[in-house]
């Protein structure tokens, strides 16, 4: 606001001021940008810290620990890596539900969380494989994924964000078997329910050891650019490097494969993947949480955002 004393001297009366000051006020506010007069409602997107992340890597750990040291589909260690997941979704206000798939003779889940609210039309789902190989406890492959996306689902619920699109989280069952669970869910939706996804998000090694760049999904062929944008820009803002990817070798390619825009990224392939020693100590806990926060703060963006 101008000095509004410099236009009144003193001896002008009381009513006199009252009447000039309604009509500036009335004329800044006119001439101001309706920007400035109504700012968007905006979220800050939360940061976590490694000791909100890596709790989870933990208990998967543990799972693996007591169930033979693998999460792999059909198994005990896969069931309980499930329970643990939708347990800390269900305490947080989520809608979860189990998708039950069959595989190689054996009972698969997928874990799907809604968070209430959203334009049902227009849903952002944000995912990650949730079992191992049997060879081993599947920390990096993909316990750090799926840590991360439970960590940003869990900020939803502690920020009670109220998203223009719906939000969705997916844990998926079987993708070490060829993408069995996530293949699974894309050919149970009907054409209604997958034309309202707008965008999937994937997310597979999020914790490697020497991580030098992040490879963020670029699906420019499903016409997909705001997600790879914000990454880039999160990353870049930040001063970390990133390398272009396709879509292929995760769950993203079950949503490609039907047509469905996605993105993510991925922290690349370690020395231990698909092996006993992809453990606690095969996830650098600082990429970790770079990656969880890289995810937070997309996924804060593009659910301010409807699709146009
Ligand atoms: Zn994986």
């Amino acid at each position: 606001m101008p000095n509004l004393s410099l236009l009144f001297p003193e001896r002008r009366g009381q009513a006199v001021r009252a009447a000039v000051l309604v009509l500036v006020l009335a004329l800044y506010a006119a001439l101001m940008p309706s920007s400035a007069q109504a700012a968007p409602p905006t979220s800050t997107a939360p940061t976590v810290s490694q000791s909100q992340v890596m709790p989870h890597l933990k208990a998967l750990q543990r799972i693996a620990d007591r169930n033979g040291g693998n999460r792999a589909h059909g198994t005990q260690g896969y069931a309980q890596s499930v329970a643990y997941v939708r347990h800390a979704l269900d305490r947080a206000g989520f809608h979860t539900e189990l998708r039950h798939f069959s595989y190689g003779g054996a009972d698969g889940y997928n874990l799907i969380a809604d968070w209430p609210g959203g334009d049902p039309n227009h849903v952002l789902l944000t995912g990650a494989h949730l079992d191992s190989v049997a060879a081993g406890p599947g920390i990096n492959d993909n316990g750090s994924g799926a840590a991360a996306v439970l960590t940003t689902a869990l900020q939803v619920a502690k920020a009670g964000l109220k998203p223009a699109r719906h939000l969705r989280f997916a844990w998926w069952g079987a993708e070490e078997l060829g993408l069995i669970g996530s293949a699974d869910y894309v050919r149970g939706l009907s054409a209604d329910d997958r034309k309202a996804i707008d965008l999937y998000l994937n997310l597979d090694q999020a914790g490697s050891k020497n991580t030098k760049q992040w490879l963020v999904v670029n699906d420019a062929a499903h016409g997909e650019s705001a997600a790879f944008q914000a990454f880039q820009a999160w990353f870049a803002a930040r001063g970390i490097a990133t390398f272009d990817i396709g879509v292929g070798g995760s769950d993203h390619e079950s949503f490609g494969n039907a047509g469905i825009p996605s993105s993510g990224f991925s922290t690349g392939i370690s020395d231990c993947i698909h092996n006993a020693c992809d453990n606690l100590a095969n996830v650098d806990p600082v990429t970790e949480t770079t990656s969880t926060n890289a995810l937070i703060g997309v996924v804060w963006q593009l659910a301010a955002t409807a699709r146009s």
